[in-house]
């Protein structure tokens, strides 16, 4: 199964933090308050969890990718 890579657009994020409400695990805010993720690369079966977390970005500065 393909993985899934999260991409922040650092330049959108304003640290809202709904991120972390979703998948604390995952996100995490840096010394700047913009979003930072744990991984490069996460397993499909987190897919619809990264989703979720970018639908509920208010900033729309989630991208969830297929990996290669
Ligand atoms: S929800 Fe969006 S704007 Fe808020 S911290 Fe996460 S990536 Fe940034």
């Amino acid at each position: 199964m393909t993985g899934v890579r999260v991409e922040i657009v650092r330049s959108a994020c304003a640290g809202y933090a709904n991120c972390l409400d979703v998948a604390p695990e995952i996100f995490d805010l840096d010394e700047h308050d913009v979003a930072v993720v744990s991984a490069g690369e996460f397993p499909a079966e987190q897919r619809q969890l990264l989703e979720d977390a970018a639908h509920r970005c208010p900033a729309k500065a989630i991208i969830v990718t297929d990996a290669d």
